[in-house]
């Protein structure tokens, strides 16, 4: 197992610090305001994560995990506090930078998948490479290359009806890693599968960490899915009230 091909990702800017941590979080709050009431879904974060860590996000519903997850992506804007990534503050950073930072350097895979219908698994692959504007002919490659990485060679055809709920979001991984991200952040990624399409993803997200050194940021409530990760938090009412490292890469799978 070689690190050496994750280094040249493993900052996000070609002048990454390797003493900055990846994500710096301090003071975040995130209130939403719905007519007369006021919803604090994030109360004062302060989080540090390191390139290369696996850190499973967990608590009840409601408890503020989504809009964090949402925030660290940089699909979403504090209320109030910082968020440095890779040592950039994002909510002074101009809007075409953070579009081409999500497409290049973050990867996500959600819940339902988010496949577009009557697409082939191919297509959908292929997606993130069809915005950054490469020739289809690259597009179709690194996309078929992405799928054959999520163990899908030979469904590049396939729609998402003709796939399993464990193949769809596999396909949803692969347009995830099609732009090489440094950081992938999952939402319930298996909140929807069966438990043993729920260990092949887990499978795979453990490899893209251990041998790819992509950082991975994974919400979840089911503690045997944490327990992937090497680093727990967990949240309750829009704060971290328990942070817990595990000893490093104890691999589950079987
Ligand atoms: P989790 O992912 O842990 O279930 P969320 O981050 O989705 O929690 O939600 C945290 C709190 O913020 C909840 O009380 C939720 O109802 C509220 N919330 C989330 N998104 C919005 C929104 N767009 N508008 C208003 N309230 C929201
Ligand atoms: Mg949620």
């Amino acid at each position: 197992m070689t690190h050496g091909s994750g280094d040249s990702r493993a900052g996000l800017t070609s002048g990454g610090n390797g003493s900055t941590p990846l994500i710096l979080c301090e003071d975040l709050w995130k209130i939403y305001r719905v007519g007369d009431v006021e919803v604090r879904a994030l109360q004062g974060v302060n989080l540090a994560i390191d390139r290369r860590e696996f850190v499973a996000i967990m608590g009840t519903s409601g408890s503020g995990k989504s809009t964090l997850m949402n925030i660290l992506g940089c699909l979403d804007q504090p209320t109030r506090g910082r968020y440095r990534l890779d040592g950039l503050d994002v909510a002074t950073a101009k809007p075409d930078l953070l579009a081409e930072l999500r497409n290049r350097r973050i990867g996500f895979v959600f819940q339902n998948f988010n496949l577009i219908p009557r697409t082939s698994a191919l297509e959908n692959a292929q997606l993130p490479l069809f915005y950054r504007g490469l020739p289809i002919r690259e597009q179709r490659r690194q996309a078929a290359a992405a799928l054959e990485r999520v163990g899908l060679a030979g469904r590049e055809q396939h729609y998402p009806t003709q796939l399993s709920g464990g193949q769809q979001q596999r396909v949803a991984i692969a347009r995830a890693l099609v732009g090489s991200p440094s950081i992938l952040f999952a939402d319930e990624p298996t909140g929807n599968l069966d438990t043993s399409s729920s260990r092949e993803i887990m499978g795979i997200l453990e490899r893209l960490n251990c041998e790819d050194g992509i950082t991975i940021i994974l919400v979840t409530h089911e503690s045997d899915i944490a327990a992937y990760a090497s680093r727990e938090l967990v949240m309750k009412d829009g704060q971290i009230v328990q942070d817990v490292q595990r000893m490093p890469h104890l691999s589950v799978t079987s």
